[in-house]
């Protein structure tokens, strides 16, 4: 069979995949149906936080997939209570609600400020402020939180009761809720699909600020920042932050998925039996992948995340090119059009992502030297060509 054509064939286009098959993989390397090896710096959109079939990952999917694969949410049990109290005690949240993907744990997150806001303050308060440029998933209501036009045209009408602010304007953001009665902003730290662009901290401090004087919620949406990725386990630790909710996926469970959503103590009663559910969430054989994950995101793996970052920007900013974003999320501008390079840099043996025109990097976070230098040294190469 001829696995492009089939996918062509069969598979909605809703992605325009690169001329690669990939059959396999292991740590920072993967192969394609000849046995070419390419250096990732993709790791799958941020999700195999430890690589490709990370050992200790596969030992627990493969212990955990022979002892209980799914039962229902009917029943507990073990791996997610573990997971959930793991996530609690290293954040000071007070709740987790469990789903499958970055769009659910935001659309829980909503759901949550939605209850809150009308319990506490009325039916009005629906309003949710989002920033320009950034992402919040696919579903309609998350794309209606995403705040990029792009994304909403063909599919209108979206959930009702959004609203867009421009980063770094706080004077925009307190006319607008002082406008509109709101129960949430809701932003990106570091805005990934948007262009890695990173918030500043007076900025960021000025919203929470700003929420805390109103009690409006803060969400912070960590679907690509968490987990160990900017080296802190979530990007608002860099900030001081207090969030209500914390939303994350991605790199939750190293490769399956996975999403999370936090809750802090205001909200951590929000939910009654039967407001939400997801019949795959808290999945026991993701959970136990999770665990594995999260059990080594410690001070001293984080401290080399950041390092390895920040390798990565002093080598590129040798080639002219700015670089934007903390640890292993990085945003490198180019001055040929960044699908030309991503395509050089395949050719060579490197895969790359894009975030809007610039180079977007987010290699496994237990990249090896080696294979960071040499990824770096072919980037850099296909930078100044
Ligand atoms: C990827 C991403 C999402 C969506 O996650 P899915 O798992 O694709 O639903 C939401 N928010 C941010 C910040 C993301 O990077």
């Amino acid at each position: 069979m001829n696995i492009k054509n089939t996918d062509k064939q069969y598979i909605a286009h809703t992605y325009n995949r690169f001329d690669l098959l990939i059959t396999r993989g292991k740590g920072a390397l993967c192969y394609d149906e000849n046995g070419r090896e390419y250096i990732d710096m993709t790791s799958g959109i941020g999700v195999n936080a430890f690589g490709y079939s990370d050992d200790e990952v596969v030992k627990a999917i493969t212990d955990q997939a022979s002892t209980l694969t799914h039962t229902s949410n009917l029943y507990y049990t073990a791996p997610s209570a573990e997971l959930a109290k793991i996530l609690c005690e290293r954040t000071g949240m007070k709740k987790v609600f469990f789903s499958n993907s970055g769009a659910e744990s935001n659309e829980c997150a909503i759901k949550a400020a939605r209850k809150y806001a009308a319990a506490k303050k009325g039916g009005e308060y629906f309003h949710i402020v989002t920033m320009n440029r950034s992402f919040h998933g696919r579903t309609l209501t998350t794309l209606a939180a995403t705040g990029q036009d792009s994304f909403h045209t063909q599919f209108l009408p979206l959930t009702e009761g959004f609203l867009y602010t421009e980063p770094e304007d706080i004077d925009g953001l307190r006319d607008l809720i002082g406008k509109y009665p709101t129960a949430a902003v809701m932003l990106e730290c570091i805005q990934g699909e948007g262009g890695v662009n990173v918030l500043s901290k007076e900025y960021l401090q000025a919203v929470q600020a700003l929420c805390d004087e109103k009690d409006i919620l803060l969400i912070v949406d960590e679907v690509q920042t968490g987990n160990g990725r900017t080296g802190a386990l979530y990007s608002y630790m860099h900030y001081d932050l207090h969030p209500d909710i914390v939303s994350t996926a991605k790199g939750l469970a190293g490769g399956l998925p996975m999403g999370a959503t936090l809750l802090s103590e205001k909200v951590e009663d929000i939910f009654s039996y039967g407001d939400h559910g997801s019949t795959f969430g808290a999945n026991p054989v993701c959970a136990a992948a999770a665990l594995s994950v999260q059990k080594r995101l410690d001070g001293d793996f984080l401290n080399e995340v950041k390092k390895k970052g920040e390798y990565i920007r002093k080598e590129l900013e040798k080639t002219g090119a700015k670089v934007s974003g903390l640890g292993l999320m990085l945003g490198v501008t180019t001055e040929k059009p960044v699908s030309d390079v991503i395509r050089e840099c395949m050719d060579k043996g490197v895969l790359c992502l894009s975030a809007k025109d610039k180079l977007r990097l987010l290699p496994p976070l237990n990249i090896g030297y080696d294979e960071l230098k040499k990824a770096v040294e072919i980037i850099k190469t296909v930078l100044c060509s």
